[in-house]
């Protein structure tokens, strides 16, 4: 797989990546696995890995300002 901005190798990692949810809820999604591209800071996400980080996100406390959840759990 190929970064669309800068044609360099993506590699598969995993990381801890925030995403925001509102103006004040950030969930923390911990051990993701993602495509980084290894020259730029383009990455990409698996449909399979996008559709689960979407039902993970709707199913947090939208209360809290802050959330922590581990992917892989
Ligand atoms: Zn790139």
């Amino acid at each position: 797989m190929k970064c669309h901005v800068c044609g360099s190798k993506l590699e598969k990692i995993i990381t801890d990546m925030p995403f925001k949810l509102d103006n004040k809820t950030i969930i923390i999604l911990k051990e993701l696995p993602i495509w980084q591209c290894n020259n730029c800071t383009e990455f990409l996400l698996d449909d399979e890995v996008m559709k689960r980080v979407e039902t993970i996100l709707e199913g947090v406390n939208k209360a809290a300002e802050l959330e922590i959840v581990r992917y892989a759990a």
